[in-house]
């Protein structure tokens, strides 16, 4: 073991017997001088805490190795490619599943298409009403509106996720789906989101696409609610630099999906996990998954549980190192063990406190950011001005298509939320050392704002 590698038990001990992570620091230091909290902040002029900025790419090819190239070399030496001819994507899905604890995963090209192919799975069309977070990603509002149904935004809490009173609030008559986001990391309160679904009869489909392998209560997220669909492109946990997945443990779900997805039919892959199918074809599309990107994301998959714990590890040691800062509040959490912790979010108040803050972290030479990776939705123009491939499209054309009201000012709340957010981006490869420079910024930062 190395030595200057502090235990867990050693470095709660730290933190516990001088009530600050500063004693850690002190500690680990060796003999190195110590500056005072107090000290001047880079961004005045004075002395950052790293001279060469402290930042992560994209997690995936951080683990790109001999594992990606040796499956990816069986695709390319079998000379088939496809998914019907090869194994890989089928070997993917049984694999990703048993991973995640569901029956059935359907590999396909992207988290959009992912996304539509759980619309056709859940039947959503014209008249339907679909509720989705204020704060997401594009694709989740455009599949809404491709499948002719109506977006209903409801506005996100303090984990930046959809807020569950508002939510309910939006229900009609109309509404059939409930389209809930894990954004940056982060894990909805699945509980009282599935009480709320069974209690109105509308299905929930989970979007992981920015949490693979977050848990929710020893669950994976994507396993709770009637359908999940997640990314494999390059800014998500693991990658193949495109790619998708549909998540389900119902088998008629699982079906719609999979027709959909491989132009209305199902294949041996398909029979051999389920059976015969008991449905008919129906208008489809192509979204198959590549034998070449299930190659890389069979390697990828088993470096999953060691990214997510080592991104869940350093974040808690960042929040124990800054958690007895006078008046901090941390972005809230579904699930505090299952939360995967892309950035430590800590609510600064306002919108200018939140940038000074950012921007004073940067100057030490610390990668931070506010709510990133989605949009706030009602705001954009293509939505506020519900634009659309045709004049006659059906999403808008309705008395309540054309009584709903977008535009920032319609969602003040998720526009306060995104405002208030903001900190240290966390990688699953930072050292104690790079941990320990994030924790001496934030504490310098947040008490030279705390005092001013
Ligand atoms: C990335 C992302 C998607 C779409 O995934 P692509 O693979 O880029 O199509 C959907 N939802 C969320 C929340 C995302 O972050």
């Amino acid at each position: 073991m190395n030595p200057l590698q502090p235990t867990r038990r050693e470095f709660l001990e730290s933190l516990g017997a001088l009530g600050a992570g500063a004693a850690w620091l002190a500690s680990r230091k060796l003999g190195a001088e110590e500056k005072p909290a107090e000290e001047r902040l880079a961004i005045e002029g004075g002395q950052p805490v790293r001279k060469h900025q402290l930042g992560t790419g994209p997690y995936g090819p951080q683990y790109y190795d001999d594992e990606e190239k040796r499956e990816l070399i069986e695709v390319i030496d079998s000379r088939n490619p496809f998914r019907h001819a090869g194994g890989k994507v089928a070997q993917f899905e049984r694999e990703y599943a048993k991973y995640l604890g569901a029956k059935y995963v359907i590999g396909v090209t992207s988290g959009t298409t992912a996304l539509y192919a759980a619309m056709a799975a859940l039947e959503i069309g014209p008249g339907d009403e679909v509720i989705c977070p204020a704060w997401n990603w594009y694709a989740d509002y455009d599949a809404i509106v491709l499948c002719g149904a109506l977006p209903v935004f409801a506005e996100i809490d303090d984990s930046l996720g959809i807020d569950p009173e508002d939510l309910e609030r939006r229900i009609t008559p109309r509404t059939k789906a409930i389209i809930v986001a894990h954004l940056q990391g982060g894990i909805c309160d699945m509980d009282r989101i599935m009480a709320i679904a069974r209690k109105h009869k509308i299905r929930v489909l989970e979007d992981l696409a920015q949490c693979v392998g977050g848990k929710y209560k020893g669950k994976h997220v994507g396993t709770i609610g009637d359908i999940g669909i997640n990314s494999f492109q390059l800014s998500k946990t693991i990658t193949s630099g495109e790619g998708g997945a549909v998540i389900t443990n119902d088998p008629v779900l699982y079906e719609r999906a999979f027709r959909f997805h491989d132009v209305g039919g199902i294949d041996r892959c398909f029979n051999e996990t389920i059976g015969r199918g008991v449905l008919s074809s129906f208008a489809s599309c192509n979204f198959r998954m590549s034998e070449l990107t299930a190659a890389v994301l069979r390697a990828q998959l088993r470096k999953l549980d060691t990214i997510c714990n080592n991104l869940r590890a350093n974040a808690r040691k960042v929040k124990e190192g800054i958690q007895d800062l006078p008046g901090i509040k941390f972005r809230k959490t579904g699930c505090p063990e299952g939360d995967l912790g892309y950035v430590v979010m800590i609510d600064m108040g306002n919108r200018q406190r939140r940038d000074q803050f950012l921007r004073a972290l940067r100057a030490e030479g610390i990668s931070a950011i506010g709510p990133a990776g989605s949009v706030f939705l009602p705001a954009d123009a293509r939505v506020e001005q519900k634009r659309t491939i045709h004049p006659d499209w059906p999403s808008f054309k309705s008395q309540w298509g054309q009584q709903i009201q977008y535009g920032a000012a319609a969602f003040p709340r998720t526009a306060d939320m995104l405002n208030r957010f903001g900190g240290p981006v966390i990688g699953p490869k930072y050292t104690d050392d790079d941990l320990a420079d994030i924790i001496k910024a934030v504490r310098k930062v947040y008490l030279a704002m705390h005092k001013a």
